[in-house]
């Protein structure tokens, strides 16, 4: 596909999106953790679902980076960096984040820009495509270029009103508290102020003007008092406990967590965020007991039962880890991240059947995430069931928009299972599609 003249269309933004993420992963390092893309991504889609009706297909990731950075790239994929997650006060404030990039996607901006720099970045991104039919090394420059374009996108004052008013508003019905909003804002205006020579990023690319903080207000101001949930604060600052822990200085994140228990050893929060940073660390046995510890104050937190149940896992603690997963299972049916978990215990446990009755599980209920169809994959292939696993393999591929490599597995499969059985049916209308889309 050539890139046309003028702005791109819809389909022409999922496919750059498509082929966009596709080469990002061999440009950008990704927070390689379960959970950090679990907490993202639920954030992301309850803002989507309040939205209204969508085009496009919304992927979301983390990379790794400690720039404080974000980026949409037209079609549906939005990139935060872990450094922006580091440095947000509240799951609200990267709402914000979210529901603004997610406006800039929705409202189809970039073909409708004619802010600094406009078309450069689109005909890069056009770029992305094109790079796929050049060699090697010159295919490889061009989709750098794109990534550092995409990466300092920047838009017309106008369509950076737009995100920010629509934006609040879509976090707003979603149930996060848009005054987070505003508490980015100052978060970034601290940022400028603390790095006056070295600006981040997202500061260069979303000036904080006296006009932005105005208009944030009065958005916040109309919207009034909604339908906002808890802010669930701890998943924060488990995922920025997470990200904090890759970084050389983790010694610095279980010190801090220790003086904080310390000075009030009764709350639950605080012993479950040190038990977490230490079990990171390789200290077993401290987790262990400040893991229980937080579980006898306050037993009824899903997050809390489901972190014991990977605890005891890795302890290799099977019943312990069984009932502590039932337990988050009883609080919260619905989370994808516990069968995601549970499926591994019982792998590694060798009960190979449930660990794929737990995977099936995690992938219906997060049809577009990579990992469980992977883990599927590879315990039915464990089971010899062959067919199922090269099918499970090709749709986690799909997902990673790997069209080749997803073509591969499904043929693979339905050589096995043949053309007439359910499960052949079922490959044979995947390779279809995918076939037309190659087209
Ligand atoms: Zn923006």
């Amino acid at each position: 596909m050539l890139p046309s003249i003028g702005p791109p269309t819809e389909d022409e933004e999922t496919k750059i999106s498509r082929e966009f993420r596709r080469e990002a992963r061999k440009h950008l390092k990704f927070v390689n953790s379960p959970e950090v893309e679990r907490f993202v991504d639920r954030i992301g889609r309850r803002i989507i679902s309040a939205a209204g009706p969508q085009v496009f297909d919304y992927r979301f990731f983390v990379v790794d980076d400690n720039q404080l950075n974000a980026f949409a790239v037209p079609g549906g994929s939005i990139y935060l960096f872990s450094g922006l997650i580091e440095r947000a006060k509240t799951t609200d404030e990267l709402a914000g984040v979210l529901g603004h990039e997610i406006v800039h996607i929705k409202g189809r901006h970039l073909a409708r820009n004619s802010g600094p720099d406009p078309i450069s970045v689109l005909s890069l991104l056009s770029m992305v495509l094109l790079a796929r039919s050049s060699s090697g090394a010159q295919a490889a420059g061009m989709v750098g270029q794109a990534v550092a374009a995409a990466r300092q996108a920047s838009y017309s004052r106008q369509l950076e009103m737009e995100s920010d008013t629509l934006g609040a508003r879509y976090m707003a019905a979603a149930g996060f508290d848009p005054k987070g909003v505003i508490g980015f804002l100052k978060t970034l205006d601290q940022e400028r102020a603390l790095n006056p020579i070295d600006v981040p990023a997202y500061v260069m690319s979303h000036p904080v003007t006296q006009e932005r903080v105005a208009n944030a207000e009065l958005v916040v101001k109309s919207l009034g008092a909604s339908d906002i949930r808890p802010d669930d604060l701890d998943t924060l600052k488990k995922v920025q406990t997470i990200i904090r822990m890759e970084r050389p200085n983790r010694d610095t994140v279980v010190t801090e967590y220790a003086k904080q228990v310390q000075q009030n050893p009764a709350n639950p929060e605080l012993l479950h965020l040190l038990a977490f940073a230490q079990q990171l660390k390789g200290d077993l046995p401290a987790a262990k007991r400040n893991y229980e510890q937080a579980r006898k104050l306050k037993p009824d937190h899903p997050g809390r039962q489901r972190d014991l149940g990977q605890f005891y896992t890795q302890t290799e603690d099977f019943v312990a880890a069984r009932a502590a997963f039932d337990r988050a299972l009883a609080l919260e049916p619905n989370e994808p991240l516990t069968y995601l978990f549970l499926g591994q215990m019982l792998e590694k446990s060798g009960d190979l059947r449930s660990a794929a009755g737990a995977y099936l599980n995690a992938h219906n209920l997060a049809p577009h995430w990579d990992r469980p169809p992977q883990r599927l994959g590879f315990v039915y292939g464990k089971l010899d069931r062959l067919g199922d696993g090269h099918y499970y393999l090709g749709r986690s591929y799909l997902l990673q928009d790997e069209d080749e490599r997803a073509i591969a597995e499904f043929e693979r499969g339905l050589k096995i299972t043949g053309a007439n059985t359910p499960r052949g049916q079922v490959i044979a209308e995947e390779l279809k599609v995918l076939k037309n889309r190659k087209k």
